[in-house]
């Protein structure tokens, strides 16, 4: 098959190594309009069973991966002074360019072309995209080639209100920790997590509001690193927030009805997205890749295969992309959820997106479920608990 790829994020370069490694004879390219060592932001995380996915379709890939994970089996929440650590939420993350970096080496090692600093903007590029059996859209969340066929899609996207901004540190934290402290102007989170052992991500996010009364809209990136730096003064134990071309963005929560046409069909954000509070984004992505590469060893025509593909990937990847949308919307809420005591607080967050009941918590975390139970009588009650 001729094979053309427009972007070389985890979901084409996925998508591309399961290809090559089924058929060396596949003519595959990936156009990236990024150079090789460019990229945006810092680490990714993985929750659950982090790479577990992985590892019934690409042992190969499961096991130079694992290695290059930063692991820990908990999270911290801190509700301004008190820190709740919760057991029974394994997280592992890697830096984004040591991720991608790998799987560069990877697909260019099994025979694939990766033309950098090469973007291609219309499917009509005849030179680079003509005479393709199969078209694939890896491009991102801000797609083009989904923007411009929204109708061929069915295109649904809805622009959060939320204000969150991608940053580093050099301050290396032991868990996963959500930090949320209470200011002037609002409520602060920060989403960090330590990605290589000198580094961590940083992901500062707002309630619009909050983003207003800080006066961010006008300020400049150096103040308004200044500005998150004190605000979480204590969390950063003197370490600097670093910045790597970041800005104040709002999520764009994107879905599709249709995830083909013709010869031309979406993976990972361009397909999607899914809000980062839950960690999928990146394995998503790379579960789309290994879907669209079933669908199609299976199948006969690419028509086939791309009706497959939706109907495989469908029923598990919608369920993930629900509850990402149910958690971002907790974080919408913060400024009132803030109010709770902290226990509570905590418990509210393990349980928002409606995928761990009571039963559940006590399951990954008795204390947790004990010092809730103890705020909340007729709970004890309900499960017939004394004592
Ligand atoms: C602030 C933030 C935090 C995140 N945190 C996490 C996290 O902790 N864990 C996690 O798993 N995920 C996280 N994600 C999401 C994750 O980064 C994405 O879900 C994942 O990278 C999707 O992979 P992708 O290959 O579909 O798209 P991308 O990684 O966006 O890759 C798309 C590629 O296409 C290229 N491209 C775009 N247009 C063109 C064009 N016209 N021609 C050629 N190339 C083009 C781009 O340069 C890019 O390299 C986060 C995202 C954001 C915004």
């Amino acid at each position: 098959m001729k094979i053309r790829i427009i972007g070389g994020g985890p979901a084409g370069l996925y998508f591309a190594s399961l290809m090559k490694r089924e058929d060396p004879a596949h003519d595959i390219v990936i156009y990236e309009r990024g150079a090789r060592d460019a990229t945006w932001g810092f680490g990714v995380v993985f929750s659950d069973r982090a790479l577990e996915f992985l590892r019934d379709d690409d042992e190969a890939m499961y096991q130079q991966l694992s290695p290059l994970m930063q692991t820990w089996p908990n999270l911290t929440i801190v509700h301004n002074d008190t820190r709740i650590p919760i057991t029974g939420n394994g997280f592992a993350a890697i830096g984004r360019l040591e991720l991608l970096s790998l799987l560069y080496a990877h697909v260019e090692a099994l025979g694939v072309r990766i033309e950098f600093d090469s973007e291609v903007s219309s499917l009509a590029d005849r030179e680079r995209l003509g005479g393709a059996d199969l078209i694939v859209g890896a491009n991102g969340a801000s797609s083009w080639i989904r923007n411009e066929n929204e109708e061929k899609f069915g295109t649904i996207s809805d622009l959060r209100r939320n204000k969150f901004i991608w940053y580093g540190t050099s301050k290396v934290f032991d868990s996963l920790s959500l930090t949320f402290r209470n200011t002037d102007h609002g409520v602060f989170c920060a989403h960090h997590y330590r990605y290589s052992p000198t580094m961590s991500t940083f992901l500062v996010e707002v309630e619009e509001e909050t983003w207003r009364q800080a006066g961010f809209e006008n300020m400049s990136p150096e103040d308004t690193v200044r500005h998150c730096e004190r605000v979480f003064a204590q969390d950063l134990d003197g370490h600097p927030i670093l910045s790597n071309k970041s800005g104040w963005r709002q999520f764009p929560a994107i879905w599709n009805e249709r995830w083909s046409f013709g010869n031309v069909v979406l993976i990972g954000d361009a397909l999607r997205t899914a809000h980062f509070s839950i960690g999928s984004g990146t394995r998503l992505a790379m579960e789309d890749a290994i879907a669209l590469w079933k669908a199609l060893r299976e199948n006969a025509s690419v028509s086939e295969a791309l009706a497959r593909y939706q109907e495989l990937r469908l029923p598990p990847m919608k369920k993930i992309w629900d509850a990402a949308n149910v958690s971002l919307r907790w974080y919408e809420r913060m400024g009132e959820l803030m109010k709770l005591p902290p226990v509570d607080f905590a418990y509210s967050y393990m349980t928002r997106t409606g995928r761990v009941n009571h039963a559940e918590v006590r399951r990954r975390d008795s204390a947790l479920a004990a010092a809730y139970e103890a705020n909340h009588p007729e709970l004890r009650a309900a499960f017939g608990l004394t004592g």
